[in-house]
């Protein structure tokens, strides 16, 4: 780090010296941009160890998908994911594209959105309890929590139905804090 920050201060003060902006601004402006580099890797290389963990080879389109999926701001169709690589010179046709989306979701690195379909980088590790989003209608803000008393509740509902429960799958839509306090005003 030091040495990333000391090469990150010479390049700073010789771009400045071309542009005449000043030091601090480019340092900031840089800082931002390795910090975000290594933040996104960080991400990524946590999901590698996942699937190595598991047994998994982590093949070039696997990565590629991680990537697009940590880079996204919102839920990525498999159409927006293949344009997403493509913008990288790759091509990767939908049916691996699918296929990796279903090992994802399995493995919990990412899961699919159910109000819209799209996929989303899980945000939760290994958190017990299933995976699941609350999802603004208004702006599309979603937010993953996981909750195993939740999960636990609906086991012993099931059971009273006679029912062995093996996986929760369930979404909740409605307004987040920001725009429900706008549709107040
Ligand atoms: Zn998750
Ligand atoms: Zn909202
Ligand atoms: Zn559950």
């Amino acid at each position: 780090m030091q040495l990333l920050l000391g090469n990150v201060n010479r390049f700073s003060k010789n771009f400045a010296k071309i542009t005449g902006r000043k030091n601090k601004e480019l340092i900031a402006i840089l800082l931002h941009l390795v910090f975000r580099s290594c933040i996104i890797s960080l991400v990524v290389q946590a999901s590698i160890r996942i699937l190595q963990a598991q047994g998994y080879k982590v093949t070039k389109p696997r990565r590629q998908v991680l990537e697009a999926l940590d880079e996204a701001q919102k839920p990525l169709s498999p159409y927006d994911i293949q344009r997403l690589v493509g913008e990288q010179g790759k091509h990767l046709n939908h049916v691996t594209i699918y296929r990796i989306l279903d090992l994802f979701g399995r493995l919990n690195l990412a899961h699919r959105v159910l109000s819209n379909g799209g996929f989303v980088k899980c945000s939760l590790g290994e958190k017990e309890g299933c995976h699941r989003f609350v999802v603004c209608r208004q702006c599309g803000a979603i937010q993953e929590f996981a909750d195993k008393e939740l999960c636990q509740e609906e086991d012993k509902f099931a059971e009273g139905l006679g029912f062995h429960t093996e996986y929760h799958l369930s979404e909740s839509s409605g307004l987040c804090s920001d725009c429900y306090r706008k549709q107040l005003k």
